[in-house]
C-alpha cells in the first residue's frame, strides 16, 4: 500500500504527467466537441500505451470502496483507490496507541457472505486470510432497571428470553421472526443489489413494499406483534445501527433481525481491521494500488463526463471513469462542479435530512471485566424522547442511551495482557444541533465514564490506561461527512432506493457512487451491496479497449 501522493501509478505507466490530457483544465468544463471527437480523445487518453486497461480511480477506502475496487480490478479495470487519511478503512480506521488496537467504527460484522464473495471473485477463501469468530450474544441489553436481555441467534434461547419478559408476546416474537424473514426475502434478496435508476424500477417493487408494510416504521411494525415496551426497544433499536430511527425509519430494516439470526453476528480475530488489510491485499493482488494521504479536491467533469480527478497536491489522476466512496452529500457540493449538476443542487443538498452522529470514547483499562459480554447496548431512562431530541429536534440531551464495546472479549490480543480494550458509543445529533464539541466533549465523556462506572465497570476512572475521542465534529472535519451524519442520508422512505443519490450520477456519465451515502445504504451489508451493484451500472472493461 502507498502511503504518499509521490508517485502515481499512471504517471508511472504512461510516462506522462498524470491528467496533462484526461483530466478537465482547472478552469472548468472545457467547449462542447463532437462526440466522435470526444470519444476518440477519450480512447487515446484513457489508454495511453496500448494495451493497458482501462483505468478507474476510486475515492474513498471505506468498505464500499474497497470491495467496488476488488470487483473493478476483477473486470478488468487498473484501479486506483486514493484516501485523504493516512491509512485506509474510513469509518473502520484503526487506531494504535499505548499498546491498545482501537477499531474506530463497525464491530457488528453481519452477512459475511458478502465479504466471501469478494475474495471467491479474486479465486480465493476468506478464510485463508480472516479468522471470522461467532459472537454470541449478539448483544446484552441492560434495561435502565438493570435488568437484562441476551440476544443470540438461538431460536429456543430467544424464545425463552422472550418469555421472561413477557410470557404473553412469545407467540407475537415468533410471528414477528416470520415477517423480518419474509421483509429479508425482498428487501434484501430483491432490491440491495438492485440499481435504482429508473421510476419503472420503484413502481416495480411498490406491491411489495405494500404488501410487506413498508409504510410502516420499524418500531411501528414491531409494536403490531408484541405489547411489552422493553421488547418493543429489543426488537426496533436495529436501525440506529445505520443511523435511523425506529420511530421514522421505513420497516424495511427490520429484515436485520432477520439477517442476523440466519447468518450470525461475527468478530475477526486482529479486530475489523483484519478485514480492511484483507481487502486491500485482494486489490494490490488485482494490480491495483492504494494510496493514502492523497485527498481530492475535485472530479474533473469534462463534456458531462467524469474524466478523472484532482488532488488537493494539484496533481491529477485521469481515469475512464470515477467511483466516489466519500460521502454522497460532500461529493456532489463539493467535487462535482456546480455547473455539472442538475439533480444534485445545493438546495436539494441542503433540504436532504441526514442521519444522527456519534459520539465515540475509545478507551483502554488497566484491568479486565471479564463479565462484560463483546457487546453491550445500555438502554436510558427514555427511548422515543430521546430519538427526538438527537433526530427531530437536535438537541444534545442529558440522559443517553449507549453502546459499549469490548472487543478483548473475543481477541485479547487487542489490549496489553491484563488489560481490556472498549469503546462506547452514544448516538447524538448532528452538527445541526449547534454543539460546540471542542468545548463540550469532556463533559460529556465524564458523564458517560461517570454511568459506566456506576453500572458494569466499576473502578473506571482509577483503571484508564488509554483514552481518545471521536465527535460530530471530526465526521465533518476529518471523514468529510455532510453536516458531521455518521450514515449519510437518513433512511427514511423518501430518501430510500430510487430517492437516494443513485449509484450511477444522475447528473455526470462514468461517475459512480458507492458507500453508505447512496443505495442500499449504510452498515457494512449496505455499503458492500453498493458495491455490487456497480457490476449492473458500470460498463464491461471492453468498451474502453
Ligand atoms: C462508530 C461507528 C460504528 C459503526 N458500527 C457498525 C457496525 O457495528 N456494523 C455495521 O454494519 N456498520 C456499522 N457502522 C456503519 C458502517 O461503519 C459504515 O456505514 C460504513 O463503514 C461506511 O463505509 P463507506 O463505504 O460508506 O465509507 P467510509 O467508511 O465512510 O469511508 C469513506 C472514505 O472516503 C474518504 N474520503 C472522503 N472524502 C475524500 C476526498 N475528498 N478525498 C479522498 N478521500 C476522501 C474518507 O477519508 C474515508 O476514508 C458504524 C459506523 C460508525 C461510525
Amino acid at each position: 500500500m502507498q502511503k504518499t501522493s509521490a508517485s502515481s501509478a499512471h504517471e508511472e505507466r504512461s510516462g506522462r504527467p498524470p491528467g496533462d490530457e484526461g483530466a478537465a483544465p482547472q478552469g472548468g468544463p472545457r467547449a462542447p466537441q463532437s462526440s466522435d471527437a470526444r470519444d476518440a480523445r477519450d480512447a487515446r487518453d484513457a489508454r495511453g500505451a496500448r494495451g493497458r486497461r482501462p483505468r478507474a480511480v476510486v475515492i474513498g477506502s471505506g468498505f464500499g470502496g474497497l470491495a467496488a475496487a476488488v470487483r473493478l480490478g476483477v473486470r478488468g479495470y487498473e484501479v486506483t483507490v486514493v484516501d485523504k487519511l493516512d491509512e485506509p478503512g474510513g469509518r473502520a480506521y484503526v487506531h494504535r496507541q499505548d499498546g491498545f488496537t482501537f477499531d474506530a467504527g463497525p464491530t457488528v460484522i453481519t452477512a459475511p457472505f458478502l465479504f466471501e464473495e469478494l475474495w471467491q471473485l479474486c479465486g480465493r477463501s476468506m478464510a485463508d486470510d480472516i479468522d471470522l469468530r461467532p459472537v454470541t450474544p449478539f448483544y446484552r441489553i441492560r434495561f435502565h432497571d438493570g435488568a437484562t436481555f441476551d440476544y443470540t441467534g438461538d431460536a429456543a434461547a430467544m424464545r425463552a428470553e422472550v418469555a421472561r419478559l413477557s410470557p404473553g408476546d412469545v407467540e407475537g416474537y415468533e410471528r414477528f421472526v416470520k415477517m423480518s424473514e419474509a421483509i429479508f426475502r425482498v428487501g434484501f434478496e430483491e432490491l440491495a443489489h438492485v440499481p435504482f435508476g429508473s421510476w419503472k424500477d420503484m413502481a416495480r417493487i411498490v406491491p411489495d413494499m405494500v404488501k410487506l408494510e413498508s409504510y410502516r416504521t420499524v418500531y411501528g411494525l414491531v409494536s403490531k406483534y408484541v405489547k411489552d415496551d422493553r421488547l418493543r426497544q429489543v426488537l426496533s433499536f436495529h436501525p440506529l445501527l445505520v443511523g435511523g430511527n425506529p420511530f421514522s425509519t421505513t420497516s424495511i430494516y427490520s429484515l436485520i433481525a432477520f439477517l442476523e439470526r440466519n447468518w450470525g453476528v461475527h468478530f475477526p480475530i486482529g479486530g475489523t481491521g483484519a478485514l480492511v488489510r484483507g481487502l486491500v491485499s485482494l486489490i494490490e493482488g488485482l494490480g491495483g494500488s492504494v494510496r493514502c494521504g492523497a485527498e481530492v479536491r475535485r472530479i474533473a467533469v469534462e463534456g458531462g463526463r467524469a474524466r478523472g480527478v484532482e488532488l488537493a497536491s494539484g496533481e491529477r489522476l485521469a481515469a475512464d471513469i470515477v467511483v466516489s466512496n466519500a460521502d454522497s452529500a460532500w461529493t456532489y457540493r463539493n467535487l462535482v462542479p456546480p455547473e455539472a449538476r442538475k439533480r444534485w443542487t445545493d438546495r436539494r443538498i441542503e433540504r436532504q435530512r441526514y442521519s444522527m452522529s456519534l459520539f465515540v470514547w475509545y478507551f483502554g483499562t488497566r484491568r479486565q471485566y471479564p463479565d462484560v459480554a463483546h457487546h453491550t447496548i445500555l438502554l436510558g431512562p427514555r427511548y422515543k424522547a430521546l430519538l427526538e431530541d438527537i433526530f427531530q429536534r437536535h438537541v444534545l440531551a442529558d440522559d443517553f442511551s449507549l453502546y459499549l464495546h469490548r472487543p478483548t472479549a473475543t481477541d485479547p490480543a487487542l489490549a496489553p495482557p491484563g488489560c481490556d480494550a472498549f469503546y462506547v458509543l452514544s448516538p447524538v445529533p448532528n452538527l445541526l444541533s449547534g454543539t460546540d464539541w471542542p468545548a463540550t466533549q469532556e463533559r460529556y465523556r465524564r458523564s458517560i465514564s461517570k454511568l459506566l462506572e456506576a453500572t458494569l465497570l466499576p473502578g473506571l476512572d482509577g483503571a484508564l490506561a488509554s483514552s481518545r475521542l471521536l465527535t460530530p465534529q471530526d465526521f465533518q472535519d476529518r471523514l468529510l461527512s455532510f453536516r458531521g451524519a455518521a450514515f449519510g442520508p437518513e433512511p427514511v422512505l423518501t430518501q430510500s432506493a430510487f430517492f437516494r443519490p443513485h449509484n450511477a450520477s444522475e447528473d455526470v456519465e462514468h461517475l459512480y457512487l458507492v458507500g453508505a451515502g447512496t443505495h442500499p445504504g449504510a452498515g457494512l451489508p449496505g455499503v458492500l451491496s453498493s458495491a455490487r451493484v456497480l457490476d449492473q451500472v458500470v460498463p464491461d472493461a471492453s468498451k474502453f479497449r
